[in-house]
């Protein structure tokens, strides 16, 4: 058993893994400034893991949190594309010197760092579906702040031998993404307004494609490569390689919920892209993993999961969808 640090480890992602990780039975510590993660995400394993309030940006704090660890899985970030464009300065700051500040204390702790990248990195490549080769084509700073994580992990590896993974997560999806924020992911904010009989806000045509993952097979590649030891500073798809479109989706919940809410036309938005489908084949043969989780056996689990504590609230936000 190994000794994890998750950073970004009350987060969506970040608290399914700390869950997982402590199920088999891994010592965990988890460093999050708790801008957008929650302590109660981490409630069902609280008394099992070190919980350490503090900024990816400030190197101290991040050396003192990988002090003795083996592994160090990387998920804090400032996690929008929208955010990104009206901050571009704070994105930057939280995602590539907090990357550099997990390395550095990675290196002194000698631990092995994945990173969790984006498959924002590939940009308006057209060539479905996206393999790892392509080289990054970044629309937004969020897409450039990944991009740069990447190359940090790949050049860590090279100069001073540490064992770094880039992990690009395409449209990951699953309980505790939170609707609420105006950043959040598509799936999530849909789900909320159409359980409210709200309509779908789509901006654009409605064609434009994302790949999907439930959040369980993420957390199941992350874990599989922070189990398998040593890797060699490259990028891995973390990707179901199905190209769905956001009107298909649409059709989709409208299915599993039993409703008939057609989608509400806005705007297409700065620095998207618009067709997205990754190849996992790389993934799959470097660490044997293989999505388990149909896309609407997660709709339906995510819909079974949260519907209740969604159809409480009456509050109403204009949706707004990003790629992160
Ligand atoms: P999230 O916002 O739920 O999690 C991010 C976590 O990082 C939060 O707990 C937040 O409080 C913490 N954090 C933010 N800034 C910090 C800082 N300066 N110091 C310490 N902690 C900080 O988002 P998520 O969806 O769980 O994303 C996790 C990771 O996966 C991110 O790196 C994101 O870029 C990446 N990713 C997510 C998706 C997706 O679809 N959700 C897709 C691609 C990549």
């Amino acid at each position: 058993m190994a000794h994890w640090l998750v950073t970004g480890g009350a987060g969506f992602i970040g608290s399914h893994l700390v869950e997982a990780l402590v199920a088999r039975g891994h010592t965990v510590r988890v460093l999050d400034n708790f801008s957008t993660g929650r302590l109660e995400n981490l409630a069902a394993v609280l008394d099992r893991i070190e919980v350490v309030t503090g900024d990816v940006r400030d190197p101290c704090v991040v050396r003192e949190a990988a002090r003795g660890t083996d592994v160090v899985a990387h998920l804090a970030a400032v996690v929008s594309v929208q955010a990104s464009l009206e901050d571009p300065r704070t994105t930057m700051a939280v995602n590539v010197e907090g990357t550099l500040n997990v390395l550095e204390a990675a290196r002194t702790a000698g631990a092995r760092v994945l990173f969790a990248s984006s498959a924002a990195v590939y940009g308006d490549h057209t060539v479905l579906p996206l393999e790892e080769d392509l080289s990054p084509r970044p629309l937004s700073p969020y897409a450039a702040s990944k991009a740069a994580g990447e190359a940090l992990c790949r050049a860590y590896h090279a100069a001073f031998g540490l064992s770094t993974l880039s992990l690009r997560f395409f449209n990951v999806y699953g309980p505790r993404q939170d609707p609420r924020s105006p950043y959040s992911g598509v799936i999530s904010i849909f789900v909320d307004r159409m359980q409210r009989g709200l309509p779908p806000v789509v901006y654009g045509d409605g064609l434009q494609t994302r790949d999907f993952v439930y959040v369980a097979d993420v957390v199941e590649a992350v874990i599989r490569a922070g189990e398998r030891g040593r890797s060699d500073g490259l990028a891995l798809n973390v990707a179901r390689g199905e190209e769905i479109r956001i009107l298909d989706l649409i059709a989709l919940l409208n299915g599993i919920l039993s409703t008939g809410l057609e989608p509400v036309f806005a705007p297409p938005r700065a620095g998207e892209v618009y067709r997205s489908a990754g190849s996992p084949r790389r993934l799959e043969s470097v660490l044997g993993w293989r999505p388990q989780v149909e896309l609407k056996e997660g709709l339906t689990r995510l819909v079974r999961e949260t519907g209740f504590r969604f159809r409480a609230d009456a509050f109403d936000f204009w949706a707004v969808w990003g790629y992160n």
